[in-house]
């Protein structure tokens, strides 16, 4: 048949349900059930077939279903209540920013991120990263930041997945239509769509912007899909990590770079700048470069600037994970950038290089060099960045580097069920969804009785079996199974089994399969015949990762197994839907990654509100999260050199645990049914975690740590007329021409602590001679740095600031200090010094520190 055109009808709207459009156009909806509920309520049937999206749902649903509700009392009077709600949120002035920082009116902070996870309607994300981009910004929202999120439209998403009959991944990517999604263009103050553009290589490239609304807060999204741009460049921003090496630093150039322009051309002036991984670092290069233009400074005066506005979150534990560009391609692309900045080729490319005979410019060292405040995603993964970076700080201690950590956490309203929220809304204190952040908030969990949680969570574990049987049914058919293996998928999984959830990117250290390592054990678990248990995977590969597909493979080998078959479930297609379920219905949720290799994951924080028990590794989060009696652990701290004993001892501990202790108690049920012991455990996991790991928990501590003493920082080197960056400028460049002459120099007959005996609680006189040449005792910080004496080393160190008590000739100054140590002991200790200066972020940063001879 020859179609001669096509005519979209969108539906006309009656007056009730205007404001369900504007809803429609604001995420808020997606951690608001009740919101959902009215969408789907009106045709069930339209709303999945529609994916679930209520822009499209709206665009497409039938007048007489409107109709019928318009005539029902109940629905209409719900939908006024969720209107009245959400011009509630949207109108609130009294947010926890705002009363807890009113100093900070007027000051806003821009977020980067190369991917967001907000919601299943919009896949402009891959994984971890990008949901814990999408949670931030909702609990910004949620906490009444001055906030505004910076990233790319991708019209083709992040690939879909299939997983083909013999077991294979099979990608696949979809255009999105724009007119369907909850984004509108962004206008700029001519009531025009705003449009940037920058030159690179050769040639302009240009942008529109799109506007997602994410409850109080605005995201905004760079899309090259512009008629002006040659054919390549429209494709520029089609997909996520889609690309070559080319495609990647044009897409990154467009995120820090063009997002800075975005904010310009939208009139929006932040005075704080978060890089939400090293993707955005080129946007520090664009601060600099707009500052040197506009306020006529140096490059030291504008990088100094820069530090104090920009903060760098890293999330890769591994150097090899990090991204980098050749040098090549750096000199094609900013060629024409570096002498904007006033600076030689060399010293542009240094501000990327992890050492100087580095062939890559490292997109995660450019960021530690030009972010003031830096942080890994866990208290583990902190330390594992001083590790690996440490190169970046030479001479400074491992713990002294300046990298600190925020752990991660989960939007609790995203990943709650709607059913326990009832719960919650009954059993918490009215109001606990604005104090999420507090430990006293899930104290009340103790109030909700075992039987009432229990048959939640059985009502919710029914659901997700249902829904993994629908998906495995169009999985088969999709693969041209018989229809008598379709039929099958409904004996699949007892609703009485205990069920084990795990879902997350099959990256290779992720060890997806490694509960398999002993079929024979394993089979015997899964099989035993009073206590079952079974186990539901999904996950994508990135598609260049060969081994991360050949354990897919693997895993969907062993489902089709005698003795695994309808016991072991590999989903397709994983992303936010899938997740979702998951971490609603299972029993436990286990993770186990070669340690210290995960960053922190948030998958378990999401099972965790939902009252399901993790069972993992000590790695990232879970490091910190576990206590003893809220879940179980995998293996121990201790790391192997050789990965085959690791996953050999780590697969050992899963068996143990589950035989010795998880199924045991799971099956351990009173007259009445109930796991009263596992019921215990449920309940504190939620209350030892569920406040902690919250991006609620997590948004107030990157506020209070970084935002809040960031824009006291900026402001302060921007005030009259950038004077304090100019000023503190030349003391830097004071302190690097006259550092060669600082020299500290102890008495080492004096100091010497080999003969030195000391009680308990004695003060011991220490002091040191520093020789300062033409600095200032006033700008010099002199620490006694000293700790236990392990293998020849000072463990534990710890420094102190000493006194400078006596100028003994020209600048030589004696520093002293009287020490008492109470813990008997060896000790050690030596002396340090380095610069000192009320603006100075860390005293790190200048690369200057001198140690005693
Ligand atoms: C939460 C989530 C992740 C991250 O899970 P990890 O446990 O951190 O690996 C990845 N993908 C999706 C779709 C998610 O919802």
């Amino acid at each position: 048949m020859y179609l001669v055109g096509k005519i979209n009808v969108i539906s006309a709207l009656p007056e009730e349900f205007k404001r369900l459009s504007d809803i429609a156009y604001n995420l808020w909806w997606s951690w608001n059930p009740e919101a959902i509920d009215l969408y789907r309520e009106i045709d069930l049937e339209l709303w999945e077939k529609l994916g679930k999206n209520p822009v499209r749902f709206l665009q497409e649903v039938s007048q007489k279903k409107l109709q019928a509700r318009l005539e029902d009392k109940d629905y209409m009077s719900r939908l006024h209540n969720v209107v009245a709600a959400f011009d509630s949120y949207m109108s609130e002035k009294d947010t926890w920013f705002s009363i807890n920082h009113p100093e900070s009116n007027g000051k806003r902070i821009a977020y980067f991120s190369a991917e967001y996870g907000l919601n299943e309607v919009l896949p402009i994300y891959s994984g971890g990263l990008g949901v814990l981009s999408g949670d931030h910004c909702k609990s910004a929202s949620d906490l009444g930041l001055p906030f505004t999120a910076i990233g790319l439209f991708y019209k083709q998403g992040y690939f879909s997945q299939r997983i083909n009959i013999d077991g294979w991944q099979e990608t696949s990517f979809n255009n999105l239509n724009i007119s369907q999604l909850p984004i509108l263009p962004a206008l700029n103050s001519n009531g025009e769509q705003a449009e940037i553009n920058i030159t690179f290589a050769g040639r302009t490239v240009y942008a529109k912007v799109w506007k997602v609304q994410i409850g109080r807060i605005n995201l905004y999204l760079m899309d090259t899909d512009v008629s002006k741009n040659n054919p390549s460049d429209i494709a520029l921003t089609s997909r996520l990590y889609g690309g070559d090496h080319e495609t990647r630093i044009q897409q990154e150039i467009f995120l820090g770079i063009g997002g800075i322009r975005v904010l310009d051309a939208l009139d929006i002036h932040p005075t704080v700048y978060h890089m939400n991984e090293g993707h955005s670092s080129f946007m520090g290069l664009e601060l600099i470069r707009k500052l040197i233009n506009e306020k006529h400074l140096t490059f030291k005066e504008a990088k100094q600037i820069v530090s104090n506005s920009a903060i760098f979150t890293t999330h890769t534990p591994v150097p090899a994970g990090n991204d980098t560009f050749p040098l090549y391609m750096m000199d094609k692309y900013f060629g024409d950038f570096w002498g904007q900045l006033g600076l030689s080729r060399y010293d542009f490319l240094e501000l990327g290089l992890k050492n100087p005979e580095d062939q890559n410019f490292n997109m995660t060292v450019l960021a530690l060099t030009l972010a003031g405040r830096k942080n890994g995603v866990s208290k583990l993964h902190g330390a594992v960045s001083r590790d690996i970076f440490g190169d970046v700080w030479p001479g400074v201690p491992q713990d002294d580097v300046p990298i600190t950590h925020v752990t991660n956490g989960i939007h609790t309203l995203t990943w709650l069920s709607p059913k326990i929220k009832e719960l919650y809304d009954k059993y918490l204190d009215s109001g606990w969804k604005t104090r999420i952040y507090s430990a006293s908030t899930f104290e009340a969990v103790d109030n909700i009785p075992s039987g009432e949680l229990w048959n939640t969570h059985l009502e919710l574990k029914h659901k997700l079996i249902g829904f993994v049987r629908d998906r495995l049914k169009a999985q088969k058919l999709a693969n041209g199974e018989s229809m008598e293996a379709v039929r099958q998928v409904d004996t699949f999984l007892d609703p009485n089994a205990l069920t084990i959830g795990f879902a997350r990117r099959f990256a290779t250290y992720k060890r997806a399969n490694l509960i398999f390592r002993n079929l024979a054990r394993i089979q015997n678990i899964l099989n035993n015949p009073e206590k079952p248990v079974q186990i539901i995977f999904a996950g994508k590969a990135h598609p260049a990762d060969g081994p991360a597909h050949d354990v897919i493979k693997n895993i969907n080998d062993i489902a089709r197994q005698e003795g695994f078959y309808g016991k072991v479930i590999l989903l397709e297609n994983y992303n936010m839907t899938v997740a979702r379920n998951l971490v609603q219905g299972v029993d436990i949720w286990m993770n186990n990654p070669r340690r210290p290799l995960e960053a922190s994951g948030t998958s378990g924080q999401k099972v965790c509100i939902n009252g399901i028990i993790n069972f993992s590794i000590l790695d990232g989060w879970w490091c910190e999260g576990y206590n003893g009696e809220n879940g179980w652990v995998i293996g121990d701290e201790t790391e192997f050199d050789n990965e085959n004993s690791q996953d050999n001892i780590d697969s050992e501990s899963i068996y143990d645990t589950l035989e010795g202790k998880i199924v045991p108690l799971f099956y351990k049920v009173n007259e009445k049914g109930i796991p009263e012991e596992w019921i215990r455990i449920m309940k504190n996991s939620i209350k030892s975690l569920a406040w902690n790991y919250s991006t609620d928990r997590m948004v107030k501590e990157y506020t209070e740590r970084m935002y809040l003493p960031a824009m006291t920082g900026a402001s302060k080197l921007l005030e009259d007329n950038c004077n304090t960056a100019r000023s503190f400028s030349s003391f830097e460049e004071h302190m690097k021409n006259n550092w060669a002459q600082v020299q500290l120099m102890a008495d080492k007959n004096h100091n010497d602590l080999k003969d030195y005996r000391s009680n308990s609680g004695q003060e011991i006189n220490l002091w040191v001679n520093a020789q300062l040449g033409a600095i200032d005792p006033a700008n010099i910080m002199v620490e006694l740095y000293y700790g236990t004496l392990e293998n020849g080393k000072i463990a534990n160190a710890q420094a102190v600031e000493m006194n400078c008590t006596e100028k003994l000739a020209d600048s030589l100054y004696r520093y002293s200090l009287n020490l008492r140590i109470e813990d008997g002991g060896e000790y050690a200790y030596t002396f340090r010094a380095t610069p000192k200066h009320p603006d100075m972020i860390n005293r790190f940063d200048m690369g200057l520190i001198r140690w005693v001879m």
